[in-house]
């Protein structure tokens, strides 16, 4: 047993006035049934580094069951990670127990029911055990130190208070073994060194280069998750050059990578980078950004190049490429589990580009009710920027935007319609039934993910989707 670095209150900076009312509720609860509760995670990480905490964790030695008897407005969630989130109207408050830390020579721990490896992946999760185990067990030290509601202290296992000072990102343990148990972990070390402006120091850094590889493991739900955490974490240009250096990006998405090259600052790395500096200006402007969005201004350059074929044998350019970010998203599915929704999104507003900018303002008009403007409208502007004339034409589409304000912001499925009877092969078969199909997909299976058929392409005034 470890003794940890105990901070007394008078000499950090965190007072219980920094501290969400619901978190200090869930706090004070469990201390008043005799239970140890701390304040750890990201909410102690950030008040430490003077940044205002996105949400608040609380961990305890109570056992979910106990957690849920202390509030009857708790819910258990989870199997991999077993926890209870405690409501408090649209606020909610993640409870979770001290953990034991797990390895795959534990060959105690691999006969527990609550513990399961796959592939030296952790799948299960479950052993409960001490607040020392449980620091050991977390990602950083910077994310293991806790506050104790108890007495106000900060309690410091693996030395994340010095590391918090330095501003470095220091992994718990072995930094390889770390990556190989949950490989997410990288996607995180590379979201908090461009959030907070971090280094990850060296032994850190050599495991995330070392392991990068086995990100093609991660659970795809979760990396869907973590990816867009990192990218609308408002320094999503960062996270890039910091994906680009440890080999992880060409993992991530493999057919982006391929486009990139392994050369750094060429004219496409710059497109890229210059699409997410975009990303964090809306962020910074407090403009709404989608998944979709993110997704066009990711690999908006690798379709167009990938639909240029279809488009020099004449297939009309808006369906080459909504067809090719179609196929390039099912590919991309192969990672990261993105919803069928945004994919089909994310082809639309890349798909509708050309009919966009179209001299001839119609176009636009004809858009301008599609759920997916205001993101075609972020979109075009990022494409425009510096080129003459993009003052104009973005003010006329902020204009269609604001006489369709229904459009804003819809990231609802539409509601599935029943697709009505065919007349004909190509009202049957060309986009609009197309389309109809995607939307009564219900983003389960692939069934409404198709392709639309070249043939409609060059049917010049078919009905297109965009
Ligand atoms: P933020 O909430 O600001 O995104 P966070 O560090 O609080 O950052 P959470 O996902 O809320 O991130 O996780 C809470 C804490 O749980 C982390 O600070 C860390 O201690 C621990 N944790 C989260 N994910 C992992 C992981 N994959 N491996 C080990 N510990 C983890
Ligand atoms: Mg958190």
């Amino acid at each position: 047993m470890t003794t940890p670095r105990i901070l007394e209150r008078k000499d950090h900076k965190i007072s219980r006035h920094d501290i969400q009312s619901e978190a200090l509720t869930v706090l004070y609860g469990l201390h008043e049934h005799g239970y140890q509760a701390y304040l750890a995670g990201g909410g102690v990480r950030d008040l430490m580094l003077g940044r205002k905490p996105k949400d608040f964790d609380v961990v305890t030695n109570a056992t979910p069951n106990e957690v849920k008897r202390v509030f009857r407005n708790s819910r258990l969630i989870g199997r991999r990670f077993r926890l209870a989130h405690v409501f408090f109207g649209l606020t909610n408050i993640e409870v979770a127990t001290f953990r034991a830390l797990q390895n795959a020579e534990d060959s105690d721990a691999a006969q527990q029911p609550h513990f399961k490896m796959r592939d030296g992946l952790v799948v299960r999760d479950n052993v409960w055990g001490t607040p020392e185990e449980d620091a050991l067990r977390r990602d950083f030290t910077i994310n293991a130190v806790f506050y104790n509601i108890a007495d106000f202290t900060l309690i410091d296992y693996v030395g994340g208070l010095n590391d918090l000072h330095a501003r470095v990102i220091r992994f718990i343990g072995d930094p390889a073994m770390r990556c190989v148990e949950d490989p997410v972990r990288m996607i995180r070390a590379v979201r908090f060194a461009a959030m907070l402006d971090l280094k990850i120091e060296p032994a850190s850094s050599a495991g995330i280069m070392a392991s990068a590889e086995r990100l093609a493991l991660a659970d795809r739900s979760r990396l869907y998750e973590e990816i867009q955490k990192l990218f609308f974490c408002g320094a999503a240009q960062a996270a890039y050059g910091l994906l680009r250096y440890y080999g992880l990006l060409e993992v991530l998405l493999p057919d982006l990578g391929v486009w990139l090259g392994r050369k750094p600052c060429t004219v496409r790395c710059r497109r890229v980078a210059g699409a997410l500096e975009f990303l964090d200006a809306c962020k910074r402007e407090g403009r709404t950004v989608s998944p979709a969005l993110l997704f066009a201004l990711l690999l908006g350059g690798a379709v167009e190049a990938e639909a240029a074929e279809a488009i020099a044998r004449g297939t009309h350019v808006g369906l080459a490429i909504y067809n090719a970010a179609m196929a390039h998203c099912r590919r991309l599915s192969e990672r990261i589990q993105v919803p069928n929704l945004v994919r089909q999104r994310t082809a639309e507003i890349l798909g509708c580009q050309q009919r966009l900018l179209a001299e001839d303002g119609r176009r636009a008009e004809a858009l301008a009710a599609q759920p997916f403007f205001p993101e075609a409208v972020a979109y075009a502007e990022f494409n425009l920027r510096g080129k003459p004339g993009a003052d104009a034409t973005l003010a006329r589409l902020r204009e269609l935007e604001a006489a369709h304000p229904t459009a804003t912001g819809d990231e609802r499925p539409r509601r599935a319609r029943r697709p009505r009877r065919a007349t004909g092969a190509a009202r049957s078969r060309g986009p609009r039934s197309e389309r109809a199909r995607c939307e009564s997909d219900g983003g389960g299976g692939e069934a409404g993910m198709r392709e639309i058929p070249m043939a409609a392409a060059n049917e010049s005034e078919a009905p297109l989707p965009f």
